[in-house]
């Protein structure tokens, strides 16, 4: 009976899993899964667990619910990955495995620039995510009580206007509103700016999309500055540069969306072939050389036949990954790995956003918001089941 280990349950791991479940029902193979944590999270939805809109369980799922006969899970922190020994390293385990399926997604990046760890928080994982919506209404908080008040307190600011920032900033729309409320702050003294070295925004969108992001935005009263090169960050300021311009933005609550890369561990596992956390896979998506190894989902760099360029970092494709993965480990004929590009949608907080789905279908405000939903509840009952995604969107 084969061996097979599959690190982190994110969606490339889970969809793996997924995959094998009725493979290891029939003990063909036996499927171990680690995690450094007891439950899933979906990570599409950080950006609302961050601005403070839901809590961290609604987008949660316990992976021991996802256990089914055949499958075991270890919930531990892998620590050393040796393909020579074919074994895995964790706190307290050392597995050894025939086949190993490696998706232990994405960390921030912040390319170096002065003080951006230090002071600026990613939107990374839960904790982090529990950390931005709990410093931003201490911030208000403070404002509200202090005798003597500091705007830059009621100021936040986020780098990078990619989709997770643009996201949350759509976020933070409805949240501003909310926290002015509690604590009784003029909503005109809030200043929220969104910042990106890029020209364009959300290129990936059509001009006329991609103003309408700006627009709500703007009309909601964030400040969009695209052309800003991020040159530091302080504990309450961020540098930037402007058609060759330094200028200082003050605010207490600062985010940092611009950057991630493939996880750490993958640099020490293949220190000749990944760059930044991130592996150029074969066509099967196996390490090349090692036809036991497979990458899936962030840490994977997946170069198509003809292309020249990675596919970039989505759930989309690491759903895609895992699930070809799964298929092929449990014997399907799947031929070379294949990603299905199905559009991209970015929500403006839950009422409003834009979508350019398959098909060249667009839509935007309520329904481009709904749209997403769908397919968040879709991509969920690809790594579960029916009543997991729908009570997942919150839809049951
Ligand atoms: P992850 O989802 O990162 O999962 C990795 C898992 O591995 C986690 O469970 C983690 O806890 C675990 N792990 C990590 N290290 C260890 C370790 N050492 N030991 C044990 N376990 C470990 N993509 C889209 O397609 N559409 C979107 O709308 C979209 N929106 C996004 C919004 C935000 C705010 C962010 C941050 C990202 C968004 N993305 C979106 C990108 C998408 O979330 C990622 O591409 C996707 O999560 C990658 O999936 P993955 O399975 O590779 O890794």
């Amino acid at each position: 009976m084969k061996n097979v280990v599959i690190l982190g349950a994110g969606y490339a791991g889970l969809t793996t899993l997924k995959g094998l479940k009725k493979a290891a029902k029939a003990g063909e193979v036996k499927v171990t899964l680690v995690n450094k944590n007891s439950y899933h999270y979906d990570t599409v939805n950080l950006h609302e667990v961050s601005a403070g809109n839901i809590a961290s369980r609604d987008i949660c799922i316990d992976i021991k619910d996802l256990v089914s006969p055949g499958v075991e899970f270890i919930q531990d922190e892998v620590i050393k990955i040796d393909t020579e020994k074919k074994l895995v390293l964790t706190k307290k385990h050392e597995l050894d495995y025939d086949v190993l399926v490696v998706g232990l997604g994405f960390q921030p990046e912040t390319f170096g620039i002065e003080g951006m760890a230090e002071n600026a928080m990613p939107i990374a994982d839960i904790n982090a995510a529990e950390k931005i919506s709990a410093t931003l209404e201490d911030n208000f908080r403070k404002y509200a009580t202090s005798e003597e008040k500091d705007v830059k307190d009621i100021s936040v600011i986020v780098g990078g206007t990619g989709l997770a920032g643009m996201e949350f900033l759509g976020e933070l729309v409805h949240r501003k509103k909310e926290l002015c409320s509690k604590y009784g702050i003029d909503e005109k003294l809030v200043k929220i700016y969104g910042l990106d070295a890029a020209p364009t925004l959300l290129p990936m969108f059509t001009k006329e999309y991609s103003d309408y992001a700006r627009k709500f935005l703007e009309d909601n009263g964030i400040e969009i500055i695209l052309g800003a090169g991020i040159k530091g960050a302080t504990k309450d300021s961020f540098t930037i540069e402007v058609d060759g311009e330094r200028k200082e933005l003050f605010a207490s609550t600062l985010v940092w969306t611009a950057g991630v890369r493939g996880n750490k561990l993958m640099d020490e596992a293949f220190p000749e072939l990944s760059k930044r956390g991130r592996l150029v896979t074969t066509q099967q998506l196996t390490v090349p050389g090692l036809d036991d190894v497979y990458i899936v989902g962030d840490c994977a760099a997946f170069i198509e036949t003809g292309q020249e360029r990675p596919y970039p970092t989505t759930a989309q494709i690491a759903n895609q990954m895992g699930a070809y993965v799964g298929a092929r480990i449990s014997g399907k004929q799947v031929g070379d790995f294949k990603y299905i590009n199905r559009g991209v949608v970015c929500s403006l907080g839950h009422k409003d956003g834009i979508a350019d789905v398959m098909g060249g279908k667009k839509a935007k405000g309520f329904a481009a918001a709904k749209l997403k939903k769908i397919i968040e509840a879709k991509a969920i009952y690809e790594l579960t089941d029916f009543v997991t995604a729908l009570k997942n969107q919150r839809i049951l």
